[in-house]
C-alpha cells in the first residue's frame, strides 16, 4: 500500500466513523460554518476557559474530506490555547494548498493531496475557519452560567 493509498483510507476512515461527533452542552462558544460549493455543513461546539480549548465536538453532514478533517482538527486542537490554533491553522493551511509540511503536522498530514484538487480546499479548511470563527465572535457564543 502506497502512503497516498493510507491516507485515503485515514480520510475515509475519520469521514466514517468521526471522532467527537455530537453535542457539547457544556459549550460556550458556538458557530455554523457552511461550504456552498460541495455542501458542506458544520456546526461546532466549544467549551473554552482562559483561552484554551477544554473541550470540542461538531455535527455536520458533508463529504468525506470535511468530515475527517473537522474530526482530526477536534483530535488535534483540545487543550491549545487560541494563539496555537491560529499558528496550527496557518501551518495546516499551508500543507493544503502547497501539499507539503512546514512543521511536522501529525496524523494531519494525510490532508497534503488535497492540494492537487484546490476545490476541496475549502472542504479540508471549513471546520477551521468555523473554529476560528466560533472563537473571536462573542456575538454567537452560549453563556452557560
Ligand atoms: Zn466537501
Amino acid at each position: 500500500m502506497s502512503l497516498r493509498d493510507l491516507y485515503q483510507e485515514m480520510i475515509i476512515d475519520h469521514g466514517k466513523n468521526p471522532r467527537n461527533k455530537g453535542i457539547l452542552s457544556s459549550a460556550n462558544h458556538s458557530h455554523i460554518g457552511h461550504n456552498p460549493l460541495c455542501g458542506d455543513k458544520i456546526v461546532l461546539y466549544v467549551f473554552e476557559q482562559n483561552g484554551v480549548v477544554r473541550d470540542i465536538r461538531f455535527e455536520g453532514v458533508g463529504c468525506a474530506i470535511s468530515v475527517a478533517s473537522a474530526s482530526l482538527m477536534t483530535e488535534s486542537i483540545k487543550g491549545k490555547t487560541f494563539g496555537e490554533f491560529e499558528k496550527l491553522f496557518d501551518d495546516f493551511h499551508h500543507l493544503v494548498t502547497q501539499g507539503n509540511e512546514k512543521v511536522d503536522m501529525g496524523k494531519l498530514a494525510i490532508f497534503a493531496g488535497v492540494s492537487e484538487f484546490p476545490i476541496r480546499v475549502k472542504c479540508a479548511t471549513l471546520a477551521w475557519h468555523t473554529l476560528k470563527a466560533a472563537l473571536v465572535d462573542d456575538s454567537k457564543s452560549i453563556s452557560t452560567e
